[in-house]
């Protein structure tokens, strides 16, 4: 059920009967606070899960990318040491430092049949994690550099890869595709929604993402775009906001962008008002306790704010965020919000709350 290490690190120690890395033990915050990981307990009660905010290329096994690295003959960046860099096991300094994994990240896959070995390899970590539906997101333009194709080339092969991954696994998938804030986030929207239209508006792309350095502006233009593109193709809408302290993103993400869900979110627990706000509109955030603990969104002294989300009546749903990164899947993720407070029987509402706040048509 859940994932073994598989980025060559060492196995120091077993932890009721799960393999953990010396660094996984001391992860402070999740491990150590409540004996619910790996024991039978938490996870044995969730037998589905709904993941709604995921990473591709976060989620991709770091055996996998080695494998796909020396496939390609494409070299590691000078001084990034794979088994140091390539995963993020214990509280990182700043966001920049969690963020080390992408300079490898970027740099595959150029051959169309390593996408496929990708999504496979991530289907195959989602399937151990007992998830039955996922909306898993992409930048996708990264793709046209690598494989020196069209846009609407990369989303078509996203598309047929995270496809025939999913069916393979049994799985449901729909797609979000991201943007990057910063100068360029209104002109690849564009791009991607050209593509989207190109290859005739599949029913595979379910949403629409804003991600990157929340310090960083966006165009002025950006949020009425992506109202439009919400209006015009009934696409969901999660905006990745209040990670790093900045509560006015949040809210700008509700009153300027329309979103339907925030990706992480933490910092608006310390405005009342927004709190309400979100309440009162039913804007699900979309949590991810190890990632938090992980990038610092959450200080190693303070409570997570999903107790104060519940007890607000904001809707949350637990997630993932980067798995492969943390060495970690979403039963993890659930065991670490049981190891913050929540309970089994929240837990057990989780694939509910997901089916009902996902982009998603038709699950029942
Ligand atoms: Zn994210």
């Amino acid at each position: 059920m859940v994932l073994a290490p598989k980025n060559g690190l060492k196995p120091t120690t077993r932890f009721k009967g799960r393999r953990l890395t010396q660094q996984q033990l001391d992860l402070p915050g999740i491990l150590g606070v409540a004996n619910d990981l790996g024991d039978g307990g938490a996870q044995a009660h969730v037998h589905d899960r709904g993941e709604l905010h995921v990473h591709m290329n976060g989620a991709v096994p770091v055996s996998t990318i080695q494998e796909i690295m020396a496939d390609e003959a494409t070299s590691f960046p000078a001084g990034f040491d794979c088994e140091r860099d390539m995963t993020r096991l214990t509280p990182c300094k700043s966001l920049a430092e969690y963020l080390t994994p992408w300079q490898v990240l970027r740099l595959f896959p150029k051959k169309r049949a390593n996408l496929d070995r990708l999504a496979d390899a991530v289907f195959a970590s989602l399937v151990e994690n007992a998830v039955r539906f996922v909306e898993i997101r992409s930048t996708v333009l990264y793709l046209t550099g690598l494989q020196s194709c069209t846009p609407a080339q990369a989303l078509e092969r996203l598309i047929e890869s995270t496809g025939s991954a999913a069916r393979h696994y049994g799985i449901r998938r729909g797609l979000i595709l991201t943007v990057t804030r910063g100068d360029y986030g209104a002109s690849n929207l564009a791009t991607l929604l050209q593509a989207y239209e190109d290859i005739g508006r599949p029913k595979d792309v379910v949403g629409l993402d804003l991600a990157g350095d929340e310090e960083t502006p966006y165009p002025a233009e950006l949020p009425a775009m992506i109202r439009e593109a919400k209006e015009r193709y009934g696409f969901g809408i999660t905006i990745h906001a209040g990670e790093t302290g900045r509560v006015e993103n949040v809210r700008e993400a509700v009153e300027l962008f329309y979103a339907d869900r925030i990706g992480h979110g933490t910092a608006a627990s310390k405005d009342a008002a927004l709190m309400d706000l979100l309440a009162t509109k039913g804007v699900c955030v979309e949590v991810c306790p190890i990632s938090n603990r992980l990038t610092g969104a959450v200080p190693r002294d303070e409570a997570h704010p999903l107790q104060e989300f519940r007890r607000r009546g904001v809707p949350f749903v637990i997630c993932s965020d980067n798995p492969a990164i943390h060495q970690r899947g979403l039963a993890d993720d659930q065991a670490a919000a049981m190891a913050e407070g929540l309970s089994i029987c929240d837990m057990q509402q989780q694939y509910e709350i997901a089916k009902h706040f996902s982009f998603m048509e038709g699950l029942s």
